[in-house]
């Protein structure tokens, strides 16, 4: 290997080497999806909280009061949302944020709804040696199965940042799936330097997400703001697509971005539209676990 050189300098087996070490294997796309459902929506929340704000060492209650609106606010309309819709959903919580929020996991799990990993404190993996992110996803898979009752069978690395080791810690964790790629619509099979692993990828997009839409930062330029109702118009449109194709439709949101009122309002409206049809709504798990029994039927 030659990583030293420029990219433009690397040989074939450089280039190859490094695309190849997370890849997109056999795509899972079902032929049929449980109840004869056309599509199946597969609803998370990543309950991030104070999280994010504390891994960066902001510890001013400003940042850690929008926060906690998530925890207070958000979380309560959208378990009221979900049991409106009858739609159970995945819940990825940093375990800082499952200990900071007494109580909250368990609400999660009274509502049939699914809590999987999302990092220890929100950590940026692709800054930490291997084994700090070994041991910090070790410790959040303990605290939510204390906290839930099972243990976790997915992840999401916090940011969707894929380190070099992720791939390999959550196969020694043993779990069936990460949310955190981009290879596809639907479902796939991870290779790890071409080898298959059995962990599946249920994939996400920042199309799909509500963070790059509303969030902003005071003292910087960052105002992408844009209208919760253009917001809807794409989500609809993902969703009509996924419909007609028969795959999967995924959304990322946030407790403490989506929670707002004028937002909780088009996502009102996005699950009526979606309810119109003939749905499946499955937690991340239950998608993942389908997908995985329609292959190995004979
Ligand atoms: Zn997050």
């Amino acid at each position: 290997m030659n990583d030293q050189l420029h990219p433009w300098q690397w040989d074939e087996p450089t280039w190859r080497g490094h695309v190849g070490r997370v890849r997109a294997g056999r795509p899972l796309r079902p032929s049929s999806w449980p109840g004869g459902a056309r599509v199946a929506v597969a609803l998370s929340f990543d309950s991030d909280h104070e999280t994010p704000a504390l891994r960066d060492g902001e510890v001013l209650p400003g940042k850690l009061a929008q926060g906690e609106y998530g925890a207070r606010v958000g979380v309560p309309r959208i378990l009221r949302l979900l049991e409106r819709f009858s739609a159970p959903a995945t819940f990825f919580m940093p375990a800082v944020s499952a200990l900071l929020h007494d109580g909250e996991v368990k609400s999660y799990v009274d509502g049939g709804h699914e809590v999987a990993l999302h990092g220890w404190i929100h950590e940026r993996n692709t800054s930490l040696a291997p084994e700090a992110e070994r041991d910090l996803a070790f410790r959040a898979a303990d605290t939510l199965e204390r906290l839930a009752g099972t243990r976790p069978v997915g992840i999401r690395t916090p940011s969707w940042d894929f380190s070099a080791a992720t791939l390999a810690i959550t196969r020694e964790l043993g779990l069936a799936y990460d949310s955190s790629l981009m290879a596809d619509d639907d479902c796939y099979e991870l290779l790890a330097d071409g080898e298959p692993t059995g962990v599946v990828e249920l994939p996400v997009e920042w199309i799909r997400d509500d963070a790059p839409y509303f969030m902003m930062e005071r003292f910087a330029s960052l105002r992408p703001y844009t209208p919760p109702r253009g917001v809807l118009s794409i989500w609809r449109d993902e969703f009509d697509a996924a419909h007609a194709e028969g795959g999967l439709f995924q959304l990322t949101l946030h407790p403490h971005i989506i929670g707002h009122r004028s937002r909780m309002a088009v996502l009102t409206e996005l699950l009526e539209h979606i309810s119109g049809h003939d749905v499946w709504f499955a937690t991340h798990a239950q998608v993942v676990a389908h997908v995985l029994a329609e292959q190995e039927a004979p």
